[in-house]
C-alpha cells in the first residue's frame, strides 16, 4: 500500500479509537486508493486525505420533548457536515438507539464519495438522533404515538435549523426517518426560519416532495444491478433473489426485481426473514408495506397469516435457500458477514448489489472481490435516493414538478453514469471488474480535485 495511505490510516486510528463504524468505512475506502494517489503527488502535498478524514463541522446537541404521560425526555440530536467541496452538505437523518458519532461518521464519510459519483453538486453530511419511534418511553412493546415523533421532531428541528439551509446543508431521511418525520420536520423549519425552500428532500408530493423519491433508492439498486449483469448479456428475468430489510430500501427494489421478471425469495426485518419460495406476489409485497409503513408491525405477524410463507425468527435473509442467483443487503450495516458470503458463494450467488450503506463485513467483501462476483458496494448502487432528492431540490428551485416518467428516465441515467464511471474508473488503474476500487477512485478524484482547487480550507 502506499506509504502516504499507511500513514494517514494509522493517524485516523490513533485519532478516533472508539469508533468502529467510522474506522471501517475509512478504513474500506483508503486501502483501494494507492494508484491515484502514486499518480497524482498534489493530493499528498495538499493533505487531501487527512481533510478528507476530518468532518469540516459536527453539530451535537440536546433534544428534549415532553411524552404522552407529561414526561420529559432528553435525546442527543447530531449533524456530521463532513466536506462541501463540490455542494452543499447533503446526507439522511437517523433515528434509532444504535446512533452514535462513530456511526454518523461512517455515514456522512460515505455519503461523500456517493454524492460525488451521483454527478449531481453536493456535498456530503449525515444526521440523526438515538431517538427510538419504534419504543414508547413508558409503555414497553409500544411504539410511540404520532404525536410523540412530532414534538420529538419539533426540538430536533428547533436546534438544527440554525445549521441547515438550502444552500448550505440538506437534510433528508434514513432509517426511521420516512415521510411522516419529514413532514414534522419540515413544517418546523419553515415556521422557524419563516420561508419556504426545498430545505429537506424526501417531502410530501403536496409540498414540494419529487415523484419517485420514495421508490429512488431501491430502483436504482436494482438498476444498476442491471448495468452489471448487461455487462455480460443477462437480465433479471427468472433470477431468484434474496433481499434483507423490509423498509424503504428493500421493499422498493424487490417491486423493480418483480416488475423486471425476478423472484423475490426473502425480506427480513428486527423480528427475523421470511422465506416464500415461490416468490413473493404483487398482493403480498403490497400487503408488506402496508404492515411496514401504516400499521408499523413486524413480518412475525404478517407470516402467521400468510400460508405460503415461511418464517425464520432472529435470522437475516442469507442463508434460506439453496439456490440463489443474486443478494440485496437492503437493511442495516454489517449485516451480511464472511459466513454468509461464503454460503452466498456457495450456493450461486453472482451479483451483490448493496442497497444499505455498508452492510457487508471486511470479510465478506474480500470474497465477493476475489470470487470476482458482479458485487456493487452502497457507495455507488444506492445513490439513486441521494440523486433523486438532487433531483428534488432543481424541482424546488425551478419552482416545478417533473412527471415520474422524466424522473424515473434521469433516475436511470444516473445509475448507468455511476455504474459507468466506476467501471472505467477500475479498469484505467488496472483492475477491470472491481467495482469497490473504481466507485471509491470515481468519487475521490472529483472531490479532491475540487479541494486542490480551492486551496486549504
Ligand atoms: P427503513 O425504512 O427504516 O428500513 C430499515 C430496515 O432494516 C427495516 O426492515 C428494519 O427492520 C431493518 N433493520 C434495522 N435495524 C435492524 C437490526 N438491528 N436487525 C434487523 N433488522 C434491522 O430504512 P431504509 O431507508 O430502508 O434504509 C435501509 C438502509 O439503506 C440503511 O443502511 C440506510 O442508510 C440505507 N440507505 C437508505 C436510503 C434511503 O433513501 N432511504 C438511501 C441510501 C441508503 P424493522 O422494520 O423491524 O425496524
Amino acid at each position: 500500500m502506499n506509504k502516504y495511505i499507511e500513514k494517514v490510516l494509522k493517524d485516523v486510528q490513533a485519532k478516533n479509537a472508539g469508533e468502529p463504524e467510522f474506522l471501517q468505512a475509512v478504513d474500506e475506502v483508503l486501502t483501494t486508493l494507492s494508484p491515484v494517489i502514486d499518480a497524482n503527488k498534489s493530493y499528498e502535498a495538499n493533505a487531501i486525505l487527512e481533510r478528507m478524514v476530518e468532518p469540516e463541522r459536527v453539530v451535537m446537541f440536546r433534544v428534549p420533548w415532553v411524552d404522552d404521560k407529561g414526561i420529559v425526555r432528553v435525546n442527543r440530536g447530531y449533524r456530521i457536515q463532513m466536506n462541501s467541496a463540490i455542494g452543499p452538505y447533503k446526507g439522511g437523518l437517523r433515528f434509532d438507539p444504535s446512533v452514535n458519532l462513530s456511526v454518523l461518521k461512517f455515514l456522512a464519510f460515505e455519503q461523500v464519495f456517493k454524492n460525488s459519483l451521483t454527478t449531481l453538486p453536493m456535498g456530503g453530511g449525515k444526521g440523526g438522533s438515538d431517538f427510538n419511534p419504534k419504543q414508547s418511553p413508558h409503555t414497553p412493546g409500544k411504539r410511540c404515538s404520532d404525536g410523540e415523533v412530532m414534538r420529538f421532531c419539533q426540538s430536533f428541528m428547533t436546534e438544527l435549523y440554525r445549521h441547515i439551509g438550502p444552500d448550505t446543508d440538506v437534510p433528508a431521511g434514513d432509517m426511521n426517518v420516512g415521510g411522516r418525520e419529514i413532514g414534522y420536520l419540515f413544517g418546523q423549519y419553515k415556521r422557524l426560519a419563516n420561508e419556504w425552500t426545498g430545505v429537506l428532500t424526501g417531502k410530501g408530493l403536496s409540498f414540494g416532495g419529487s415523484l419517485i423519491r420514495p421508490e429512488a433508492t431501491g430502483y436504482g439498486d436494482v438498476y444498476f444491478a442491471e448495468n452489471m449483469l448487461a455487462m455480460r448479456g443477462e437480465t433479471f428475468e427468472g433470477k431468484r433473489c434474496v433481499i434483507s430489510g423490509s423498509g424503504n430500501v428493500a421493499s422498493f427494489a424487490a417491486q423493480k426485481l418483480m416488475q423486471l421478471g425476478a423472484k423475490v425469495l426473502t425480506l427480513s426485518d428486527r423480528s427475523g426473514a421470511i422465506l416464500v419460495e415461490g416468490g413473493l406476489t404483487e398482493k403480498m409485497l403490497n400487503d408488506i408495506m402496508v404492515l411496514k409503513n401504516v400499521k408499523r408491525g413486524e413480518l412475525s405477524e404478517f407470516a402467521k397469516k400468510t400460508k405460503a410463507v415461511k418464517f425464520f425468527k432472529g435470522v437475516n435473509s442469507w442463508q434460506l435457500t439453496d439456490k440463489v442467483d443474486a443478494a440485496f443487503p437492503c437493511a442495516r450495516q454489517n449485516e451480511l458477514d464472511g459466513k454468509d458470503a461464503e454460503y452466498l458463494l456457495k450456493h450461486g450467488c453472482q451479483v451483490v448489489a448493496e442497497g444499505a450503506n455498508m452492510p457487508s463485513t471486511p470479510d465478506a467483501i474480500a470474497a465477493f472481490v476475489k470470487a470476482k462476483i458482479m458485487y456493487s458496494p452502497g457507495k455507488a448502487s444506492n445513490a439513486g435516493g441521494v440523486a433523486t432528492s438532487g433531483l428534488e431540490m432543481s424541482q424546488n428551485s425551478e419552482r416545478l414538478s417533473w412527471t415520474a416518467e422524466e424522473v424515473d428516465a434521469k433516475l436511470k441515467g444516473i445509475m448507468k453514469s455511476i455504474h459507468d464511471n466506476a467501471w472505467e474508473a477500475a479498469a484505467k488503474y488496472g483492475h477491470k471488474g472491481n467495482y469497490v476500487m473504481g466507485a471509491n477512485i470515481a468519487g475521490f478524484v472529483k472531490v479532491a480535485d475540487a479541494m486542490v482547487a480551492q486551496g486549504v480550507c
